[in-house]
């Protein structure tokens, strides 16, 4: 298994790994850059020479069938050995009773993202990885997912943004559970960089105007402003500290830490524990 330097998701191929690259462009030194681009010419070259062999094999289709059921077989074989996706033997229970989440309530599958509305690196896992598991597994009935505050980095920078972000996200719950998600998004999809005192409560009032429709806009500054969702947040990171987190995003599938939070690591996890 190849690991991503850049995120930790895992590919079967070197090939793969520098494809995937592609996703940190900006992060690439020149080398890389160009392992990038080998990468995906090979890819299109061997796109071209299955199509070039599917036509010339066409008469051959009994014996390809045979073929597959053979690598069935064999590949059902392998399987269980090539899962273990978790980090570690322990298995987590959380308590996430009135925790905020997404997906059918009687999926088998339970996604807990332990997350920080002013770590950049969760910015990136709600862009390029959450949105395949909403298609693939959450709005399929596969998959529940809670997301659990682990508002730590407010003792790395400047002001208290990581802890006002997750207050106002706490407020837009108690008032309506599903517009939360839409508060979720827009801090992210708005958040500033990270050494910046960037949730203001100004700045959180917008958000909620921008994202939420029919809610109580006073209630909603009144609650930010006297934090009075404070000891939610603080009990969310306390959760986490007892189960084990001491970054962000941190991902859990059915009370398994992950190793990280790249789609593929997800996604095996989650294929796993729908095959059990
Ligand atoms: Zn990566």
């Amino acid at each position: 298994m190849k690991e991503c330097d850049f995120c930790g998701d895992e590919f079967d191929s070197e090939e793969e790994l520098h494809r995937h690259w592609r996703e940190h462009e900006d992060e690439l030194n020149s080398h890389q850059k160009e392992k990038v681009k080998k990468a995906e010419r090979k890819y299109e070259e061997s796109k071209e020479n299955k199509m070039r062999k599917r036509k010339r094999y066409a008469g051959y289709g009994f014996a390809a069938v045979l073929g597959l059921a053979f690598i069935g077989v064999v590949g059902a074989q392998l399987m269980p050995l090539l899962n273990s996706s978790g980090s570690g033997d322990q298995v987590y229970e959380f308590d996430l009773e009135g925790e905020p989440y997404q997906g059918s309530e009687d999926a088998n599958v339970t996604v807990v993202e332990f997350g920080d509305y002013r770590c950049p690196v969760c910015e990136q896992f709600h862009s390029r990885v959450y949105p395949r598991l909403e298609e693939e597994y959450i709005n399929t009935g596969d998959v529940k997912f809670y997301f659990i505050n682990f508002a730590f980095l407010d003792q790395n920078f400047p002001g208290d943004t990581s802890e006002t972000a997750a207050v106002a996200s706490e407020c837009v719950y108690n008032q309506d559970e599903e517009q939360f998600w839409d508060f979720y998004d827009a801090l992210y999809n708005n958040q500033g960089s990270e050494n910046e005192d960037w949730a203001t409560e100004d700045f959180m009032s917008e958000l909620f105007n921008q994202s939420t429709s029919g809610l109580d806009h006073n209630q909603f500054q009144t609650c930010v402003a006297n934090k009075q969702t404070l000891q939610e947040v603080r009990q969310d990171t306390r959760m986490g500290r007892s189960s084990g987190v001491t970054g962000t995003p941190s991902i859990y599938v059915n009370g398994d830490k992950l190793s990280s939070w790249g789609y593929n690591t997800v996604a095996r996890a989650i294929e796993e524990e729908l095959r059990q």
